[in-house]
């Protein structure tokens, strides 16, 4: 920052070893005033300018406004500066600048108003009628960068393409919102939105269109009156709302909160229609932490988008602890291959017709030092969730390749494999590898896919499912009936087997609607060539029904329930020896 104090000490300076005189000429001077890129005045102690510079002539007056020279302080300056100025000339310490300080300068036109900062010196100037103090008021415009500040600051509190507010903004606006007793008691309740089919418009119009439904969402959020919006991702807000409402009041403000989100979306020419779902708590529930208050509303969001026909939830302990039970159960999980944790059980499966063992299906079990046997229900989504998946699956289809291939009875195996492995590695390869590490005949081996995979990235998994049967591997729908399922994409699928899930088989004899749904697979099956393996048959009646429908394989606890690989040995020599003895 230059001043000009150290302007005219280099001014002296150069001018005495040029000349080896004192003072400087008036022509140096000016020079100097007019080449400087800051706005620089000398004033006496009556307030009158000696001497300007011509930046601070045009910061100062109107374009052709002349020059500040002669005129008064008091005219040009603001009252801050004046006041600055005056100070120094009453404290009359040479040599020491102020300290920097910002003001405001109505320049030129009205209302071209210009941020600056400026400091005061005090010199002693001595132009042959002896001493005589003056100021040197410098000042520099700071507009811009100021004005960016500001900028930088609305940036950072709020979201520049809606105006809702940022999430750390909504949080020290909830601080705010609770300090003191007597705003703690009258409490508030947190609620988050997620708009659905978003991505959708997103993706058919573009993303200028999505700026507009969420834009038109903001408003319509602060046309209900709510004055704290915030827009927390994507498409998901969160709103604040004083007070204590109560069940029926917090619900019906949900509804009508929905109601507006979904009306149609009218976007330059397109209509777009839009779902949205809330997830909401209070103080009450859930205390005054403004992080605890927006996680619980946005567990209660995930429950109302799990609920279907429900779109909005509130939070409970109850979702608290099983959002906790399963970070631990990820925890716990990441040790568990490396510790030996994991065990491989089988499942026989049987040929309704013969009676003979024809397979058997790996089922992974964990037996967890504390919890003791964990089912594969609870840890298989977490070791998706969390990627772990992948080694799991890995060592599932090696080491029961493995077991079966040592077994000494030939007999088919299937493995399942999720979703998740076919998108993150090359099922292909790991099944290659496993089949010519255990010596397992490729056509002895079944891999085990649910419907869900063919939803995303269809024509991928496709290929890999087709590369695996060109191996000799056989591919089986589990679970069939409980999905998307849909008859009619049936034929289209890469598939070789159809496994019925239990929830079919459960309700026969009686339930003549699964009976139907049964027959109706059977016969599709048959036109297409698929074998159709009936799962959960727990009883000789269910048994003897499928095979009277034509399912020719049968698996559940009626035939074995999982065991381990020395078990399952031990479990088909007895009825090797069984046979040979009642033969
Ligand atoms: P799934 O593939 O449909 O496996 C059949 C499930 O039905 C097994 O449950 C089995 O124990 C059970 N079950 C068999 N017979 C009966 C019966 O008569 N009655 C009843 N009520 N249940 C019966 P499990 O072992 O708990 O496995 C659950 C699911 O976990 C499996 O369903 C499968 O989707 C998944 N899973 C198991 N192991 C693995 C694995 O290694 N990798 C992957 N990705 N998923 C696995
Ligand atoms: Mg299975
Ligand atoms: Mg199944």
């Amino acid at each position: 920052m230059p001043n000009i104090r150290q302007l005219r000490t280099a001014i002296r300076s150069a001018w005495r070893s040029m000349t080896g005189t004192g003072a400087a000429p008036r022509d140096l001077i000016e020079t100097i005033l007019e080449d400087n890129f800051d706005g620089l005045l000398v004033i006496d102690e009556s307030g009158q300018v000696l001497a300007a510079s011509r930046v601070a002539d045009e910061l100062l007056l109107r374009p052709g406004g002349g020059t500040l020279v002669g005129r008064r302080v008091g005219q040009v300056l603001p009252e801050k500066i004046v006041q600055t100025v005056e100070q120094v000339f009453s404290t009359g310490r040479p040599a020491e600048p102020t300290p920097t300080a910002p003001a405001t300068l109505h320049a030129g036109s009205p209302g071209n108003e210009l941020i600056v900062l400026y400091v005061v010196t005090l010199s002693r100037l001595d132009d042959g009628s002896g001493p005589r103090p003056v100021v040197c008021l410098t000042f520099w415009n700071e507009t811009e960068k100021r004005r960016g500040g500001e900028e930088l600051a609305y940036l950072a509190t709020h979201d520049p393409l809606t105006g809702a507010y940022s999430r750390s903004e909504l949080i020290k606006i909830v601080h705010a919102t609770l300090a003191g007793d007597r705003r703690r008691e009258a409490g508030l309740t947190m609620l988050v939105a997620d708009l659905s089919r978003f991505k959708t418009v997103n993706d058919a119009l573009g993303h200028s269109y999505g700026d507009m439904v969420l834009k038109q969402a903001v408003s319509r959020l602060r046309a209900a009156g709510i004055e704290t919006v915030a827009r927390l991702g994507s498409d998901v807000f969160a709103l604040i709302q004083p007070g204590r409402p109560s069940e029926a009041e917090a619900q019906s403000f949900c509804r009508s909160l929905i109601e507006r989100l979904v009306l149609p979306y009218t976007l330059a020419g397109h209509r777009a229609i839009i779902g949205a779902c809330v997830g909401f708590t209070h103080t009450d529930r859930s205390g005054y932490e403004p992080e605890v208050l927006l996680r619980h509303a946005d567990m209660a969001l995930s429950a109302a988008k799990a609920s279907p026909g429900n779109n909005f939830a509130r939070f409970t302990q109850h979702m608290d602890d099983r959002l906790k039970e399963k970070q631990d159960m990820e925890v716990d999980l990441r040790q568990a291959i490396e510790r030996g944790q994991f065990t491989i059980t089988y499942q026989p499966q049987m040929a309704l017709e013969s009676g003979e063992l024809v397979g058997v299906e790996a089922l992974a079990r964990w037996e967890h030092p504390v919890l003791g046997i964990v089912a594969p229900d609870k840890f298989i989504p977490a070791a998706e969730e969390t990627g772990q998946i992948i080694e799991l699956g890995g060592w599932v289809l090696e080491t029961a390749c493995r077991d079966v291939a040592s077994w000494p009875f030939p007999t088919r195996l299937a493995v399942n494999v999720s979703p998740i492995q076919f998108e993150l590695v090359d099922v292909v390869s790991e099944v290659r590898a496993a089949l010519r590490s255990s010596g397992l005949p490729a056509h002895r081996l079944d891999i085990e896919i649910t419907e869900g995979i063919f939803m995303s990235n269809a024509g991928f998994v496709t290929e890999a499912l087709q590369r695996l049967r060109d191996l000799g591997v056989g591919i089986a729908l589990d679970d069939f009936g409980t999905g998307y399922s849909s008859l009619s994409y049936l034929g289209r699928l890469p598939v070789d087997k159809i496994k019925i899930d239990r929830s079919f088989v459960r309700s026969l004899p009686g339930d003549a609607e699964a009976g139907a749904i049964i027959r109706a697979v059977m016969t599709l099956s048959e036109t297409l060539n698929k074998v159709v393996i009936a799962e959960g048959i727990e009883n000789a009646d269910q048994a003897w029904m499928l095979r009277m429908m034509g399912c020719r394989i049968g698996q559940g606890y009626h035939f074995g329930r999982p065991r381990s690989s020395a078990e399952m040995a031990r479990w088909f020599s007895d009825a090797v020896t069984r046979r040979s003895l009642a033969g």
